[in-house]
């Protein structure tokens, strides 16, 4: 990063000398020693940059993952050595057996065991402050950033090769199902946890050919690391999840792709970075320092002539544990869909800093607002949830924060959004999502299931 202010060395070392006995300090209090066999963590380098009165509160924080894509600039931040140049020099990232564990870990807090926040699907930062998916009980947070847009898609089990199925269905895609329903049963959908991303992204494209998700499928909730196994076995039909779970099906030889995400909707939001919010309050410095490794990790990412190396620190048994040739092909945008269609498109694959439509990593509230209609659309939350989507947005939402590192980083103010609504989406179909309008989108969509 050529643009950083530069420090000198002498102020460095006053703050990192802090910061090392802050991390002493916590970690006695903890009590969460890291794991047998985890990386070590990586040294301050030269280059770390802590500006006085910019040193973090702590050095330490719990961030949790999932093993896809999206966890990349969580993954590259501590293992390049991001998050210590910024002072947070004792990040833990714990990999999540899947999404139910991490809601329950960041639900007790890495005080009670678990995390501090980490990576989500949309809405469950929102879910969980409302206490929707923690048995009532309210963990307000905060949505600091995105992770990533794209990477993701939906795998088709390879039975069901030369029906049909595809991005935009030529028939009436309710005929379609209806003749395997009769065929053979219902024809089973999976994503790895409800009323998030992957449902939504099944059930869009489902709808957008006709297809009723609520009749004409079954949905069910299968981890992403045993996606593979259990389309092998026949267990279901088709799945939604992120690279590089659906490129394996492929590779495997047990399915085909009918649908990139980024064919279902360019640029589209992914997957976000949040934290609790006591922690966030708390720690106000600590969390624009997380921030700003983050988005150093994200522009690292971006650039495809790291994707190699990012591959292969991927691929480490600590991490994805898988071989490294699976990851490479999708994080360069190369899939064979493995139905005789193939893209070879970087503007295709995940994107962690930019993408066609500007920021990946700056959290628009017109997105989690995009989740909250979707939401409604499907029935996961009532209709009267649109009329205090924004006051509730306001809340969950700090986009402030994001812009107030992204400026302490010295990210160019072209890069940094100046509304907090990315405008007016479109879908593959044709449909327009307007934030201005979330009512106007609803009533265009001829399937939905408004509670
Ligand atoms: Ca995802």
């Amino acid at each position: 990063m050529s643009n950083l202010p530069k420090f000198s060395r002498r102020r460095f070392m006053a703050t990192a000398g802090a910061s090392a006995t802050a991390a002493v300090f916590l970690k006695g209090c903890l009590g969460n020693p890291p794991e047998a066999g985890a990386p070590t963590s990586p040294v301050a380098s030269p280059a770390a940059s802590v500006a006085p009165g910019e040193a973090p509160e702590v050095t330490t924080v719990k961030l949790g993952y999932i093993p896809i894509v999206e966890a990349a600039p969580l993954i590259i931040a501590k293992e390049k050595g991001f998050f210590a140049k910024y002072g947070m020099s004792n990040v833990d990232i714990s990999k999540q057996a899947n999404w139910g564990a991490a809601r329950d870990n960041v639900k007790i807090g890495s005080a009670g065991g678990g995390i501090d926040g980490g990576q989500w699907q949309m809405p469950m930062p929102y879910l969980i402050s409302e206490g929707i998916i923690t048995d009532g009980t309210k963990v307000p947070m905060y949505v600091v950033a995105q992770l990533n847009t794209q990477g993701n898609g939906i795998a088709i089990a390879g039975k069901h090769a030369g029906k049909g199925i595809t991005l935009k269905m030529k028939d009436d895609g309710a005929a379609l199902f209806n003749n395997l329903k009769a065929s053979g049963g219902r024809f089973k959908a999976a994503y790895t946890f409800p009323k998030a991303n992957q449902e939504f992204w099944i059930r869009y494209w489902a709808a957008a050919n006709g297809i009723n998700p609520d009749t004409d499928i079954e949905l069910l909730t299968v981890p992403a690391s045993q996606t593979v196994a259990d389309m092998k076995r026949g267990a279901m039909d088709a799945f939604s999840t992120g690279d590089p779970w659906p490129y394996r099906i492929v590779a495997d030889k047990i399915g085909f792709l009918a649908a990139l995400t980024s064919e279902i909707w360019q640029a589209h939001p992914e997957e976000y970075l949040a934290l609790r919010k006591d922690w966030v309050d708390k720690h106000p410095k600590a969390t624009k320092a997380l921030l700003k490794a983050v988005m150093e990790a994200q522009q690292w990412c971006d650039n495809f002539d790291n994707r190699k190396e990012m591959a292969t620190i991927l691929a480490q048994r600590e991490y994805f544990g898988l071989p490294e040739n699976i990851l490479l092909e999708p994080l360069m945008g190369k899939y064979d869909m493995g139905d005789g269609r193939t893209i070879d498109d970087k503007s295709q694959a995940v994107l962690y800093w930019k993408d066609s439509k500007g920021s990946v990593s700056y959290p628009y509230k017109s997105h989690d607002l995009w989740f909250l209609t979707e939401s409604v659309r499907w029935g996961f939350l009532p209709q009267n949830t649109l009329d205090s989507a924004k006051a509730l947005i306001d809340q969950v939402n700090r986009e402030d924060l994001w812009k107030a590192a992204a400026q302490e980083l010295g990210v160019a103010a072209a890069d940094i959004p100046t509304s907090t609504s990315r405008g007016v989406e479109e879908f593959f179909d044709g449909v327009k999502f307007d934030p201005e309008n979330p009512k106007a989108y609803l009533d265009s969509l001829k399937i939905k299931k408004l509670a």
